[in-house]
Parts: C-alpha cells; structure tokens; sequence
C-alpha cells in the first residue's frame, strides 16, 4: 500500500509543527511520498515564506534591496533546524537564490523556493530522499501545466525511489526554468504524485479536521463532513467552501483514488474522505451548505419573449461580447434574469447593458444589486422527498425572503438567492433545520 501525504503550510511553520509531522509520517510506514508546503503562519498576523519571497522579488525587481528580508526568510528555517537538532546548512542554497533573485530569474522562481528549501529540511529531518520537483512536474512552453508528460515522469521516477519528499506548488518548463501553479497549488501537486505513484489514498494534511457542513465564521464549531463525493466537493468549493485548491481534486479523480482531509494538530480524528461514489448514507439528509455574496441579477422582461426564437442566445451573447461569465439563468415566461458577479459585471455594466438593449428591445431591463447565493449540497437529496419544502420552511421562519431558485439537473444541489443583509441568517436557518435539529 502507499499513501502520498501533503502537508499543508501552518503544518509545517515550526520545529514543533515538524515533530507532529514527523510523527505522522512515521506512524504508517506506506506514507512512502510526502509532499510539503512553504513554512506558513505561526501565529496570528505572521507572514507566510512564499508572501516574503513575493516581497523580495518585488523589491529586486524595482532595484531595492531585499537582503534583510532575506535574511528573515533564512532564520525562519533556521529556527526549525536548530529547534529539530539537524545539521543542514542552507547558507549555500540561500547564496544561490539571492544571486538568482538579483539576475530577475523570474518571480515563479522565487515563490517556488519555500517548498524548495522546505522539501530538503523535511527529507532530511524524515530521513527521506529529496527529490526537486522541477524534475518530474512538467509544465510546457507556455507555462501551462503538462499532466500526461508529468505523470510518466513521476511515475518513472518514483519507481526507483522507496521514500521521498517532493516539495509542492511548482514544477519546470522542459528548459528547465521555474513555474508555480496559483495559490496554495501544493494540494495540486499531492494529487498530481497520488496519481503517479498509484497511491491508495491522497492524504491532505492541514489545520482542520475535514471539510465542515458548513462556514465555521458563521456557524460555531460546525460538524465535519465523514465522506463527501468528488462532485459534492466541487459544487462546494465553487461556492466558496474551502479546504483545498479546487484543481488538487482533478488527477488524484481521474486515477480514481480517494482524498482524505486530516488534521495534524489532531492526528487521531478521521477528517473527510472525498470519493467517487459512496454507499454510505450521510448522517444528515444535506452534506454541505455553502455560498456567496456580491452577485447582481440582471432582470429583462419583454412581451411574448418566449415566442422570439435566438432570445436567450442573444442575451448571453452581450455577456460573451464582453468576457463576462455568468453565474444562474432562471426565467419565466416572458421574463429572464442572469446573476452575475457584481464586481465583474459593474466595471462593464453600461455597455453590456446597451449591448442587450441593442439586441433584444426589452420592454425592462433592470438591476438588483446585492444578491448573494447560497449552495445546499447532498447526494441525497434526490432520493428524498420535502428537502426544498424544508429549506424553504427554514427560511420563511427566519423572515427571510427568496430571491431566486435554481436546482441543478443533477439534483445534488439547490441555489437560493437572498439579499447579502440576510445571509448569515439564511445559513444558520438551513443548518438548524438540517444539522441541529436533525431532520
Ligand atoms: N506556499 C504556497 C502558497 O502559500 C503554496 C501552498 O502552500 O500550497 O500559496
């Protein structure tokens, strides 16, 4: 059996952080691959490595100095060697970066060096081989991410190699010269490693004991979902839920293998398994809720629209004319609305608008800013009858009025619109008729 397990920046900020780590590692000895993250916030108002390394390339580029922060950078993993008694020297490896950083070798490349240098104290610390994952993550002349050619290189490479740390969030074009992948792209690279290898598992350790029902900023200590289906997931993490780059669930799906959220500060709880299917019934009828502020809905209203072959299509086309996506479409007889992004939608707002007068004559066309969007998410909602009488019960309790509707065909999701001054509310409404009360 092997088990690849990446761990997450916050896991890996400090020597005591790395002896969970290593504790972890060491409990289960199929977890043969381990991937790690740049040292993240000890506490709060820290600064994460890969925030410092974007700041002192910043400062290259402009000309500045940046050797102080540098230096920063150089004692925060200082104090992690000392603090797990290793003799690793990383002056050499930061000699190196500062001459790279001052001949501008790009700003992925700076970024990229807290997982580097983050990966050597972590294989040494383990006792694992490092292996530099500009070697075996292919991104291609483009700076696009390659997964067919990465997965062969992966595949081979690990093949000779027992035990290893292979850092997170970057790779390397075929020339050699360094790529991240956005944000908090070491999930990605886990997945993209539990594909290669053929793991059984892909264990994402982080600071969190799984993926939560719902919000914890808006409900106290939420449950922790037990298993959730890839599909589930994503219709969360669309809307706002976030455990994990929403790209890391990609390879480790197509391979077929399941991810398992874990909790290094609380090793002995389970977190949640994302899966393809499940027989597994969830303990509430809803697995997740979920949303999102700052939508606007666009309204257009035009006699006998229904009978106007091509309307709809000429709506969407000012839409597309303009680059903007759009989020729902619900409509009635002669009526249409699209819900957009607000913040995309108003730096465009006059000529889309004046696109779809053009194109449409509408008798009305007009605005209602403010919506937010909230997801409830459950594969069992289609098997079971008055979900959205219940939803929609909770909601009229908590005098919350419902400004759009949509339910997806797939039936693992119904979107309710409200306006932004009543989410929170319509949240805990639909987590109290669900979760609390156990309905
Ligand atoms: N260190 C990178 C970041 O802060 C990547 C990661 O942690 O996954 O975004």
């Amino acid at each position: 059996m092997v088990k690849v397990a990446k761990f997450g920046g916050s896991s890996l900020a400090s020597a005591e952080q790395f002896r969970k780590v290593g504790d972890i590692v060491r409990a289960d000895e199929s977890r043969r691959y381990v991937v790690p993250s740049a040292p993240g916030k000890r506490f709060h108002g820290d600064t994460k490595v890969t925030d410092l390394l974007y700041t002192c390339y910043a400062a290259a580029e402009s000309g500045d100095d940046f050797s102080d922060t540098l230096k920063e950078i150089h004692a925060r993993y200082q104090e992690i060697i000392d603090g797990l008694h290793l003799s690793v020297d990383l002056s050499h490896e930061f000699e190196i970066i500062e001459e790279n950083m001052r001949g501008l070798s790009g700003r992925d490349y700076a970024a990229s060096r807290g997982e580097y240098l983050n990966g050597i104290v972590l294989a040494a610390y383990l006792g694992y081989e490092f292996i530099d994952a500009s070697q075996i993550i292919r991104f291609d002349d483009e700076g696009h991410f390659d997964p067919e050619t990465t997965n062969c290189l992966v595949g081979e490479r690990l093949a000779q190699t027992e035990r290893a740390v292979i850092p997170g969030f970057y790779g390397a074009k075929a020339d050699g010269s360094i790529v991240v992948f956005s944000r908090g792209g070491s999930d990605i690279t886990g997945s993209i490693i539990a594909r290669g290898v053929s793991a059984s598992v892909y264990e994402n350790w982080t600071d969190v004991s799984g993926v939560m029902v719902a919000d914890p900023r808006i409900i106290r200590n939420p449950e922790v979902i037990h298993t959730i289906t890839y599909l589930e997931l994503r219709e969360l993490s669309y809307m706002g839920a976030s455990v994990m780059h929403a790209d890391a669930i990609f390879p480790a799906r197509k391979a077929g293998i399941p991810i398992n959220i874990r909790n290094t500060n609380a090793p002995e709880d389970e977190g949640t398994m994302i899966v393809e299917r499940t027989s597994r019934i969830p303990k509430y009828t809803i697995t997740g809720i979920a949303g999102k502020k700052d939508f606007v809905a666009v309204n257009i209203e035009k006699d006998q629209m229904n009978s106007e072959i091509g309307f709809g299509r000429r709506v969407l086309s000012a839409f597309e004319k303009y680059n903007l996506s759009f989020e729902h479409m619900p409509s009635g007889v002669d009526t249409m609305t699209i819900v957009i992004n607000q913040k995309d939608f108003q730096e465009k707002e006059q000529k889309v608008l004046t696109e779809i007068t053009r194109l449409t004559h509408p008798d009305s066309l007009d605005l209602e800013p403010d919506i937010a969007l909230i997801a409830v998410v459950g594969r069992c909602m289609k098997e079971n009858r008055g979900t959205a009488a219940r939803i929609f019960a909770a909601l009229a309790h908590a005098k919350i009025n419902v400004k759009m509707i949509d339910q997806g065909s797939s039936e693992i999701n119904v979107i309710i619109g409200v306006k932004n001054a009543d989410f929170e509310n319509a949240i805990r409404a639909i987590y109290d008729i669900f979760v609390t009360t156990q309905l």
